[in-house]
């Protein structure tokens, strides 16, 4: 019985069009027209083990190429959204990490703290002087501020409002 999802996947006539513009396509366990043909046969479990939604970068390019309007690129975050609240075990836990990072910190004040997300992202991936390098150099020509930015005014009622959402 075929998962419903918030596009209209059986649309799809796999010409193709959103995997040959895809610029992630090499590094994917499987191509996007082909993720979308096992999802419309029903099959997201052999979706899940999968690379592809999680590698995905969110870019719109397989969703304003596709004949069908098709928008493939939601469908790549319905899968993680899915996948996420099954409590399935992630294929890419350094890209879950990092959206979960990249989250918190906009939940917090609305806008990114670099170095904080970047030192805590590396803490998180056990790999702590990954980015000690570039980030020394990136410090002293003043590209990355030590301090945290303001929070957004108004920012956590926005939050709070699009939780009741
Ligand atoms: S949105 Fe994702 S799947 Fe679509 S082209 Fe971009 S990287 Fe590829
Ligand atoms: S571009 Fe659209 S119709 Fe073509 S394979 Fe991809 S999802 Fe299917």
């Amino acid at each position: 019985m075929p998962v419903a999802f918030r596009e209209n996947i059986n649309r799809c006539y796999q010409c193709g069009k959103c995997s040959t513009g895809c610029p992630i396509a090499e590094a994917m366990d499987m191509l996007p027209h082909q993720v979308i043909h096992l999802l419309a046969l029903g099959m997201e479990a052999r979706v899940r083990p999968l690379n592809t939604p999680w590698l995905c970068a969110g870019c719109y390019t397989c969703a304003v190429r596709c004949p069908n309007d098709i928008d493939v690129t939601a469908v790549m975050g319905e899968l993680r959204e899915k996948a996420i609240a099954a409590g399935a075990p992630c294929p890419c836990p350094d890209v879950l990490a990092f959206h979960r990072n990249f989250l918190r910190d906009l939940k917090r004040r609305g806008r990114i703290h670099e170095l904080r997300m970047m030192g805590e992202y590396n803490l998180l991936t056990r790999r702590p002087f990954r980015d000690a390098a570039l980030a020394s150099k990136m410090l002293l020509k003043g590209r990355l501020p030590l301090r945290a930015p303001r929070a957004l005014r108004g920012f956590k009622r926005w939050v709070r409002k699009a939780g009741r959402l």
